[in-house]
């Protein structure tokens, strides 16, 4: 069931970004001979009991994250849950 979630969460942050260069890096919404690979090639989406890559903030939380907010300077850092709490 939570992989289900993350599978559909992954399909909505990918809507805009449908294709990439190869990198990760570089999205664009439409497939070309710079963008050729889709979202989902190459992904699996697996859940496990360990964050495996805790500062990418997949579902959120770089405001509250002490490493990422650097150390503790929480209203520093600028994600887009910043316009709703000021
Ligand atoms: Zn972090």
């Amino acid at each position: 069931m939570e992989r289900a979630a993350a599978e559909w969460r992954y399909q909505q942050l990918h809507e805009k970004r449908a294709y990439h260069d190869g990198t990760f890096e570089k999205w664009s919404d439409d497939r070309s001979a710079d963008f050729p690979y889709a979202a989902n090639d190459g992904v699996t989406i697996w859940v496990s009991d360990v964050d495996l890559s805790p500062h990418d903030h997949f579902l959120g939380g770089k405001r509250d994250c002490p490493v990422c907010s650097g150390g503790g300077a929480v209203d520093d850092v600028q994600d887009d849950r910043s316009e709703d709490e000021s």
